[in-house]
């Protein structure tokens, strides 16, 4: 194969959930697709590490210094769900049954590949609890050993602040394997919470 179609199909492969059969339709499916279309792809992919940054506030994606949930007055202010990444808050937005606010560690509490509560932005949400009225923490961290672990800590941190804690129902993949878990299923998750 040519060089300059084997690295696209190399580089797409890279990607998750992209196989080597996948790859080579979308490279010959660019390579047939007018240029126009094929420039803006690559224009926009190119623009997402410069327009794209952290929310000051909860770690979120963000265009602007706020992300849109951190800037919607009408956002229940009184409730912080936290997440491990980013991504996790766009699917329990797809449930509907959310209205507060969240905020992003960053990653879960993972002895085995040395991150440890130090690498998350665990001192940021303390903060935001002290100073922004909050009433209830939700922890939507996934059912695994780190999520675990970090729920563990969170705990032991925010309990002394004297604000509501709880988790989503068990047993209910979040984070990556939520792919699998449909909306209804997480709105579900979300109020049959369990207040630890
Ligand atoms: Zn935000």
């Amino acid at each position: 194969m040519i060089a300059p179609l084997e690295a696209l199909i190399e580089s797409l492969r890279a990607l998750p959930g992209i196989g080597r059969k996948s790859a080579e339709r979308i490279a010959f499916y660019l390579l047939n697709a007018p240029q126009e279309e094929v420039t803006k792809l690559s224009n926009t992919i190119a623009k997402i590490k410069t327009e794209v940054h952290r929310c000051r506030r909860c770690y979120n994606f963000a265009t602007d210094e706020l992300c849109e949930i951190c800037s919607n007055p009408k956002r229940n202010q009184e409730t912080i769900c936290v997440v491990g990444q980013p991504w996790e808050i766009l699917k329990i937005e797809r449930t509907g049954e959310y209205h507060g606010l969240y905020h992003v560690l960053g990653g879960l509490i993972s002895p085995m590949d040395e991150v440890g509560a130090k690498d998350l932005t665990i001192d940021a949400l303390l903060n935001r609890i002290k100073t922004e009225g909050t009433k209830e923490v939700i922890l939507a961290l996934e059912p695994k050993l780190e999520g675990e672990l970090t729920a563990m800590h969170l705990v032991s941190l925010i309990k002394p602040l004297g604000v509501k804690i709880s988790q989503i129902a068990q047993g209910i993949p979040v984070g990556r394997d939520l792919e699998f878990a449909d909306e209804v299923t997480l709105g579900r998750a979300l109020r049959g919470r369990i207040e630890l």
